[in-house]
Parts: structure tokens; C-alpha cells; sequence
């Protein structure tokens, strides 16, 4: 018998090629007229020009934005909001120029415009993580869900290959936990088939044409479809091993994910058969983790931790962090079969369950 809740989040999304054309109206509509534009140091240009379309409308930019939303960057971009008086943000970027924009809205309740141009999600959800003295946190909060989304493929083309591969990952392993969520509903495993579907359709055709806008419009709205699955529902194993890893090898975000994702769909492939089917299914493959495993080779992507930059004495470390405060999965957590699926991501190895 079907039995869920399910907390919708409120949002605007404009989605297509020129729609970040629309920023002007969109700061109309919220009745802003000072916005200040966010970007990491990589899209200072992009970030520029965005602001000379909007004229007077931009108040300012601040491109320091990095990685893991250092509370330390925060504060420095909370005194330019302050001194360039400005009522709205614009978030040009990844998940590091809208966890800047989510970490202001935190401490000003300023309106956020948002225009992604990787596949991290972040901007449908309601969730910040932010780092402070070498630990990360993270809360969750309505105050931090972005008001407007402006999803224009023409802005992801130039997100090189390997990032595109990687970037897809990391929305694909929103979709998978979602769907094996503790608090799974419906509507949120359809995204979640629908998100991974439109990923493997896509992600082969950028890895040898990365201009393609077909195919940059369909990994767009896959990402669209996974960031709403990470936001509506908890998630498990995969993410939480993913931020245990990050935070204490600083091993680049997306890359990680599409390493890991593979080994931890192996440790709950026994304890929920029926989803991974569906998910295998989704990925036209018999079995989900292998099937992942061999697309992210196909596509080129690094499959070791060791790849990354983590170092072999880590794994233990990193076995002992997971497993401390424990959280939902469909699996319980065993310290052995964890080793061995960090061992396993650390060498490259085919998942195992
Ligand atoms: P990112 O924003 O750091 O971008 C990665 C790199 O790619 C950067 O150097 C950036 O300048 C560059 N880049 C981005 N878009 C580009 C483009 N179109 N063309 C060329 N270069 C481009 O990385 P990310 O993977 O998007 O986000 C990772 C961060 O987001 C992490 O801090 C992670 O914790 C956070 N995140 C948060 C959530 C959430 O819901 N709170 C969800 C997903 C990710």
C-alpha cells in the first residue's frame, strides 16, 4: 500500500536557451533594482557582462566565490551587500557561487536570482553547507531556497568534458538516493527515473561535442529534475561518504561523486532489489552500480579516490568518520563491508556488494 508525505518547495524556474535574458524582468517581478551579482573567480567575465546588460540594475559584483561556502568569504561578501546597498543577489555559477548566494540570504533574507551553469542542483533545495575552521555543516532551511531559477543551456557549454561528466554524476547520485529515500514519494522517484534517464542520454553526446545544445538542454533539465529530488527528500550512504571525504581530503566535489556512487549503489543493491532494477532499467543496464561504473568509463571520467588525490592511510580515517553518528540507509552500516567500499573507490576497482 502507497503511504508518503511530501512537503512541496515553492520556486520559479525559467528554463530555456536566452532565458538568461530575463534576469532584468525577473529583479522587476521580486521589485529589486540593486543586485549583486556572485560568481567565482573563473566566471569573473561572464559575471561582468551580465552585469553591463543590466545596467544601473547592478549594484555590484563579487567574485570570490569558492568551494565548501567558507563562512569567511561570507561575511566579506555580506559587507559589499551592505555598502552597495544592494535588495537582491545574482548567483552566476556552480554550487559555489549559490552556496555564497544561500549563505547571504541566510543572514540578510536577501531575494535570490539564480543561473546555473554545472548540473550540482543546488539551487532547488533548501539546504546549506558551509565551512568553518576545517568542519563543514550543513542546515537546512526554507530562508536559503533561491527565488528564481534561470536555467539557459547556453551557459553550460563551456563547461569543459570532464567537468560535464562529473557534474552529471553528482546529479545522477541525487536521483538514485532519492529514490531509495527513507521518506521516498511518488512524484520524487518519477524525477528521479526521469533525471538519470535524461543523463545517459546526454552526457555521451557532450563528452565529444560539448556545443551541443540538444543535449546541453537535456542534461540542463536532468539537473533541474535531480536538484528538486535533493531537495524534497533525505538522503543516504552515497552523500554521506561523500561529505566525510570532502571535508577532510578537500577532494574535488563532483569527481568524487562519480567515484563513489557506483560502490555505494553496490552496498544497498541486496536491500532494495525492486529500485535498483528500476534504476538499472533507467540506465539500460542489468545491473545499476556496474552499469554506472562502466558509463563513467565510457565517458572517460577518473574512477579511483587515489585518482583524486586521496592518500592510501586515509581509508581508514575515513571509514571511522562514516560510521560515526549514525544516519538512515537501507542498509545498516557495517564497518568491514564500508572498508572494503572505500577500499575499492580508493583503487578503482569494479563495485562489489
Ligand atoms: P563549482 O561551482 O565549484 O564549479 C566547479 C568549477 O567549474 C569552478 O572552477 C567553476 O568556476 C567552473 N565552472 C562552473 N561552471 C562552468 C561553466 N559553465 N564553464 C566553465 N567552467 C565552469 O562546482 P559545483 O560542482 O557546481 O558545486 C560544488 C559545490 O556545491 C560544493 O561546495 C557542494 O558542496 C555544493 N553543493 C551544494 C548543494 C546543496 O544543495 N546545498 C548541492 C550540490 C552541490
Amino acid at each position: 500500500m502507497m503511504q508518503f508525505a511530501y512537503d512541496a518547495l515553492p520556486g520559479r524556474v525559467v528554463f530555456g536557451v536566452g532565458s538568461r535574458q530575463t534576469v532584468g524582468a525577473e529583479m522587476e517581478r521580486l521589485k529589486c533594482s540593486r543586485a549583486l551579482i556572485l560568481a567565482t573567480p573563473g566566471h569573473e567575465a561572464q559575471a561582468k557582462t551580465l552585469g553591463q546588460s543590466l545596467g544601473k540594475s547592478a549594484a555590484g559584483l563579487f567574485c570570490g566565490a569558492v568551494m565548501h561556502t567558507p563562512v569567511s568569504v561570507t561575511r566579506r561578501a555580506v559587507e559589499v551587500v551592505r555598502s552597495v546597498n544592494a535588495d537582491c543577489t545574482i548567483a552566476l555559477g556552480g554550487g559555489s557561487a549559490i552556496g555564497l548566494g544561500k549563505a547571504i540570504a541566510l543572514r540578510t533574507d536577501l531575494p535570490q536570482i539564480v543561473l546555473p551553469t554545472t548540473y550540482a542542483g543546488s539551487e532547488m533545495t533548501p539546504i546549506l553547507g558551509e565551512t568553518a575552521e576545517g568542519q563543514k555543516t550543513t542546515q537546512r532551511s526554507q530562508k536559503v531556497l533561491p527565488e528564481v531559477v534561470l536555467y539557459d543551456p547556453e551557459l553550460t557549454i563551456t563547461l569543459p568534458p570532464n567537468l560535464s561528466v562529473a557534474s552529471g554524476f553528482n546529479a545522477v547520485a541525487h536521483a538514485v538516493e532519492a529514490t531509495y529515500a527513507k521518506d521516498r514519494n511518488p512524484m520524487i522517484s518519477l524525477l528521479a527515473k526521469e533525471a538519470i534517464s535524461a543523463f545517459v542520454r546526454s552526457l555521451p553526446i557532450l563528452v565529444n561535442h560539448p556545443a551541443d545544445l540538444l543535449a546541453r538542454s537535456e542534461a540542463l533539465y536532468g539537473a533541474w529534475l535531480a536538484g528538486t529530488c535533493l531537495g524534497a527528500v533525505g538522503m543516504s550512504l552515497h552523500h554521506k561518504l561523500c561529505h566525510v571525504l570532502g571535508g577532510t581530503f578537500n577532494l574535488p566535489h563532483a569527481e568524487m561523486h562519480t567515484v563513489i556512487l557506483p560502490h555505494a549503489i553496490a552496498y544497498n543493491e541486496l536491500a532494495e532489489p525492486a529500485i535498483m532494477r528500476s534504476i538499472a532499467e533507467s540506465i539500460g543496464t542489468d545491473t545499476a552500480s556496474l552499469g554506472l561504473y562502466q558509463l563513467s568509463g565510457r565517458l572517460g571520467a577518473k574512477r579511483s579516490l587515489r585518482e583524486l588525490g586521496m592518500p592510501e592511510i586515509g581509508i581508514e580515517k575515513a571509514v571511522l568518520q562514516a560510521a560515526q553518528n549514525p544516519y538512515w540507509n537501507p542498509r545498516q552500516l557495517e564497518l568491514v563491508p564500508i572498508r572494503e567500499l572505500i577500499r575499492r573507490a580508493w583503487a578503482g576497482d569494479p563495485p562489489a556488494p
